[in-house]
């Protein structure tokens, strides 16, 4: 075991990830109503069906939903099942699909290939799609199936609807299904200021992996298949792929919680504000640099190395490994103005102890 380290200023809260944060008041009292006596087991149960009819509401669709323990699951088994193992899947090249899921959905569908491409702040362009499709038709190539994005994108920007509507006319065109990652969609809908199905099933999207975790439950995705069809057979996939809660409705409750109350456009709204706020703040301090528009709850930064430093030093935890460089700042559910602020003084006193 090695040592516990210990830093000068114990922190509350970090900018590390909206993951770090706990579970919202909501969702905790869900969990603590789900938690009584005996219920069915394996989704059978009142608070799955509950927590389904939730999100069919807010779409406003019958969708089929699935709950699964995390995103990465959703992700791999929506793709898996939107495909056979010769298609391809083509992507952002910053898309957690591509980067953080260590193969997940090659391997849940048997060797289905991502094909990333590139596109400004973490948005895929739809000449990229197209020309992506179209530079093979033999049967050579794995065979584009599959479009998928992600809605906040990976570099804390969003998709517009005429965007969104861009893509839904290339993907239509060329045959194409369309996923969208959500793993931080409440953000998205706040952002947008749109109504779910507006930027989701009315702009063409089949299936969607909507995030709780994220957004203040303690674990769980929400797998929603507008394409119904597409959901064939998906309960047999969870079962095999290990995704299949049995105690389902601890699962289940924390969306109910999450979605009756509005607690999630409420969470969404204060890490979208707070992260606007540190936009701001970092903006006033010229040693900083934004990396990418501010437009959901993440400010990725270029800080110089030794204020990187000074701030670890101070107690503050960020990675600085994700998306195209620089340090992300993640803004959670319970993040304050006042951590936010903390953070840009912290930023400021290095500034003037090294003058001095
Ligand atoms: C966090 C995240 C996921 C899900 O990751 P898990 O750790 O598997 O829950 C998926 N997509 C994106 C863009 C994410 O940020």
């Amino acid at each position: 075991m090695g040592s516990l380290k210990t830093n000068s200023v114990t922190r509350a809260r970090h900018f590390a990830s909206d993951n770090y944060a706990g579970v919202c008041p909501e969702a905790w009292s869900a969990m603590e109503a789900a938690n009584c006596d005996h219920v069915s087991s394996y989704g059978d149960d009142e608070w799955t069906k509950r927590a389904s009819d939730a999100l069919r509401e807010i779409f406003e669709i019958d969708c089929e939903v699935f709950f699964t323990f995390n995103g990465t699951a959703a992700n791999s088994l929506a793709l898996a099942s939107m495909c056979q193992s010769y298609h391809s899947v083509i992507c952002h090249e910053l898309a957690h699909v591509e980067t953080d899921e260590c193969g997940g959905p090659e391997f849940f569908s048997n060797g289905t290939k991502l094909l990333p491409v590139p596109g400004e702040n973490g948005r895929v362009c739809p000449a990229e799609v197209e020309r992506t499709v179209k530079r093979r038709n033999d049967i050579h190539y794995p065979k584009p199936n599959v479009l998928t994005i992600t809605q906040a994108t990976e570099l804390g920007t969003v998709y517009p609807v005429d965007h969104l509507d861009r893509l839904s006319e290339t993907v239509r065109r060329l045959g194409l299904k369309f996923h969208m990652d959500g793993a931080r969609f409440a953000n998205a809908v706040v952002a947008l200021d749109k109504s779910p199905k507006e930027i989701t099933w009315k702009a063409g999207v089949d299936v969607l992996c909507f995030g709780g975790t994220k957004n203040g439950i303690a674990i769980g995705d929400a797998v929603i298949f507008f394409n119904r069809e597409m959901a064939y057979e998906f309960d047999y996939r969870c079962k095999q792929a290990g995704q299949l809660a049995s105690k389902m409705r601890f699962l289940a409750a924390p969306w109910v919680g999450l979605l009756e109350s509005g607690a999630w456009l409420k969470n969404a709204a204060q890490s979208n504000r707070c992260a606007q706020l540190l936009d701001q703040e970092l903006q006033s301090i010229p040693e900083v640099e934004i990396l990418a528009p501010v437009e959901a709850n993440s400010v990725f930064v270029k800080f110089p190395e030794h204020i990187e430093r000074s701030l670890h030093e101070r107690g503050w935890k960020f990675y600085n490994f994700i998306g195209a460089g620089g340090a992300r700042l993640m803004c959670s559910w319970d993040t304050t103005k006042d951590d936010v602020r903390a953070f840009a003084d912290d930023i400021r006193q290095i500034i003037v102890g090294e003058s001095a």
